[in-house]
């Protein structure tokens, strides 16, 4: 079991991914409010490993200080204890650097790190190797998988991915 932090900037799918992930409905921990003021999305919990979803780019550290509930507190310490990283980008839009978005997600040193192309249903198969190819050469990340969250291509890849990063044993609560 473990943390695993879902990242990426705001529509680019993150809750239907998680969705599909967990096989059932986001369960949202954090008020509308917060949500949009703090860009925390929720945690939502599988068997295997919980999943702190949040948006980026985002003054996610310099707010969090105002948040005064157990439960937002939670939310950093799990981020910054994530035993993997999740980045989510649109596939259908331009590649881009995803240096802030790391930056911002304020995690431990070095963390393995999925880039997740999602979407790839709205463009061509032509076009997604190329994209594929771009994140490969200009990121750092470890893997990129491209799926469609939407439709439910690609998640197990990215499960079996996770689950390879993850401690054995049971949660750590922070
Ligand atoms: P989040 O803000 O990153 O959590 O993004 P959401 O999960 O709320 O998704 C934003 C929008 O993109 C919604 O309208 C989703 O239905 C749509 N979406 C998510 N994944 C896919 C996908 O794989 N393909 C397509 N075509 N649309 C998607």
């Amino acid at each position: 079991s473990g943390y695993v932090a879902v990242l990426g900037k705001p529509n680019v799918g993150k809750s239907t991914l998680s969705n599909q992930m967990v096989g059932q409905k986001l369960s949202i921990v954090t008020d509308k409010p917060q949500t949009t003021r703090h860009r925390i999305l929720g945690i939502i919990s599988s068997e295997e490993y919980q999943m702190i979803l949040y948006d980026t780019p985002g003054v996610i550290e310099k707010k969090m200080h105002q948040l005064d509930t157990v439960m937002m507190k939670n939310v950093r310490s799990a981020a910054v204890n994530a035993d993997c990283v999740v980045i989510v980008v649109d596939a259908s839009k331009m590649p881009q650097k995803i240096d802030e978005v790391l930056e911002e997600g304020n995690l431990k040193e070095k963390v393995p790190t999925l880039l997740v192309l999602n979407k790839k249903d709205l463009i061509k198969p032509g076009e997604i190797a190329k994209r594929l190819e771009w994140y490969e050469k200009f990121t750092d990340v470890d893997e990129v998988i491209p799926v469609s969250a939407k439709f439910g291509h690609g998640v197990e890849d990215i499960k079996n991915w996770i689950l390879t990063k993850l401690p054995i044993g049971p949660a750590y609560y922070p």
